[in-house]
């Protein structure tokens, strides 16, 4: 196995620029087989295709990349399994170096074809999956991810509930809470905490059947059942009552789905008479998931209901904190701070943010060459600002008191005054432009500004449901977005430095 490459090593460094393309193609082709089954499917065409070997220079791997944004992921976020991915093919490798070639961007005969790497990664996958968790025979399930434990589950206030109630169902399947569900807007933690029951129940006993699914492949599950004709439903059935922790993400999707909710409701009915453990999460309570059947409702209801909630700033500076950790990297408490401060949209968005530090104080420190990049407050709010986030110190304003102190109401109230509306209005019924864009600028201040939950939003504002509310913050976000000096902002800073009587 490439031993003629080790054997020139040794000899002669200047050898390797020899390495033809096609041992090039070679090396790489197996260095991805190895690599393939442990990154998710999306992320490895997304970040490697279109990636070649450059050079083999004694123990240094050059990996061309295609534009900057891949040769950024890879580094920071791939590069410990590429690297042991490659030890695994060629143990000579030590160090892996990355450049960015924006030629390959077209493909070409350089790069080698993932199509041909993905057959032997399913296999090799579906065997991993079974001999790690147990899973019934033909039944598809997603692995779960190791990384998403309790106890790097940073807990709030917010979260106290849905945590406690987690290890609860974990402690004791089927006994605790059943079922348990979790709701919450995105990126908030359902996944984390429903994948953190699976790993727990599976750490104490690995033998217990653990089913983590979504409602889009429990759905997919079902229509290839029915395809099937009879024999392969009862199958299907057979194989879905075996489990003994059946865990259901965004359940929303099945909305609609009426043979898929028929097939559900009765999985449910038979896994909980029969005393297994059933979790599923949505992104909205049980409620107001709309299209779905009544009696579905009636049972999520019947059981324990917690929601996820956008952490305050104190629980979001632990969260930063742990992810540096996990990174790996040091950051001042002051950085630490204006990023937990400024990233208030959810805990995946303050992942994304850390990740993107982390790669380029990696980037810094793996380079001579290259400029060496610090985590200065200067450098942090340029990352900030790229990735949108940089509303905080754009709408800081000279404030004598604290914004935590605001209510709602001090909102409502500057933008009656700023438009010149009339407050009661504003919070009322009426859908006319420029009311329901004061209430949503309103909306978004109490949201960014109070950190508030869109339920208790929604109770200010007229007792208006939440997903109401999420729709008019998000529809600000994309104004803030598509023009980061715009009117829009302009008046945000305006509304902020009313309600503050800053002016
Ligand atoms: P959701 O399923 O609600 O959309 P996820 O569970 O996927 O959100 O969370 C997004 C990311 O944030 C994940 O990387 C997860 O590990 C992380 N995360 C979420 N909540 C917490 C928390 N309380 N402590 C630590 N990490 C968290
Ligand atoms: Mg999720």
């Amino acid at each position: 196995m490439l031993g003629n490459f080790i054997f020139l090593y040794n000899e002669d460094r200047k050898i390797h620029s020899k390495m033809t393309l096609e041992e090039k193609k070679d090396l790489w082709k197996k260095i991805l087989t190895a690599l393939e089954p442990q990154m998710r499917s999306s992320d490895f065409r997304t970040w490697l295709s279109n990636t070649v070997i450059i050079t083999l220079e004694h123990d240094k791997l050059t990996v061309g990349c295609p534009s900057d944004i891949v040769r950024t992921q890879l580094a920071a976020k791939y590069h410990q399994l590429l690297l042991k991915a490659a030890q695994g093919v060629e143990p000579n490798i030590a160090f892996i170096d990355y450049e960015v070639d924006n030629s390959l961007a077209d493909g070409g005969d350089r790069v080698v074809s993932l199509g041909t790497i993905t057959g032997v990664i399913k296999r090799a996958l579906r065997k991993e999956q079974v001999e790690g968790v147990r899973v019934a025979d033909g039944l598809t399930t997603r692995m779960l991810n190791p990384e998403y434990t309790f106890e790097n589950f940073v807990v709030g206030a917010e979260d106290r509930i849905a945590l406690a109630a987690a290890q609860a169902v974990a402690d004791r399947p089927g006994k605790a809470y059943n079922p348990l569900f979790i709701y919450g807007g995105v990126g908030l933690g359902k996944t984390h905490l429903l994948q953190a029951i699976g790993n727990q129940i599976l750490k104490k006993d690995r033998n217990k059947m653990v089913i983590y699914t979504t409602s889009e492949k429990f759905t997919n599950d079902v229509i290839s059942a029915i395809r099937g004709g009879v024999k392969k439903i009862d199958k299907f059935r057979a194989q879905y009552r075996k489990v003994d922790v059946l865990i259901v993400d965004d359940i929303q999707f099945l909305a609609g789905k009426k043979s898929t909710m028929e097939e559900f409701f009765h999985t449910f009915n038979v896994l909980h008479e029969a005393g297994k453990q059933i979790v599923i999460a949505a992104d909205r309570p049980p409620r107001e998931l709309v299209g779905l059947d009544d009696r579905l409702v009636s049972r999520f209801q019947s059981g324990m209901i917690a929601d996820v909630y956008i952490p305050n700033l104190e629980t979001r500076i632990a969260i930063v904190q742990e992810f540096v950790a996990r990174e790996k990297i040091l950051l001042s408490s002051e950085i630490v701070e204006l990023v937990a401060k400024s990233v208030k949209t959810s805990i995946r968005d303050l992942r994304g943010i850390v990740t993107q530090i982390a790669a380029r104080v990696r980037l810094s420190e793996q380079s001579s060459d290259r400029e060496l990049w610090a985590p200065t407050r200067e450098n942090i709010i340029d990352v900030l600002v790229r990735s949108g986030n940089a509303v905080v110190t754009q709408v800081n304003v000279q404030q004598s008191i604290p914004v935590e102190s605001l209510t709602c109401d001090d909102f409502v109230r500057a933008a009656a005054d700023y438009f010149q509306l009339n407050a009661t209005e504003i919070v009322g019924e009426s859908r006319k432009k420029e009311l329901a864009h004061a209430r949503s600028l309103a909306m978004w201040l109490a949201r960014s500004e109070l950190n508030f939950g869109f339920e208790k939003i929604g109770h200010a504002f007229g007792n208006r449901n939440h997903t109401t509310v999420m729709h008019s913050v998000r529809k600000i976000q994309e104004e803030i977005d598509q023009e980061p000096n715009g009117v829009t902002l302009e008046q945000l800073r305006a509304l902020k430095a009313k309600a503050l009587g800053a002016n």
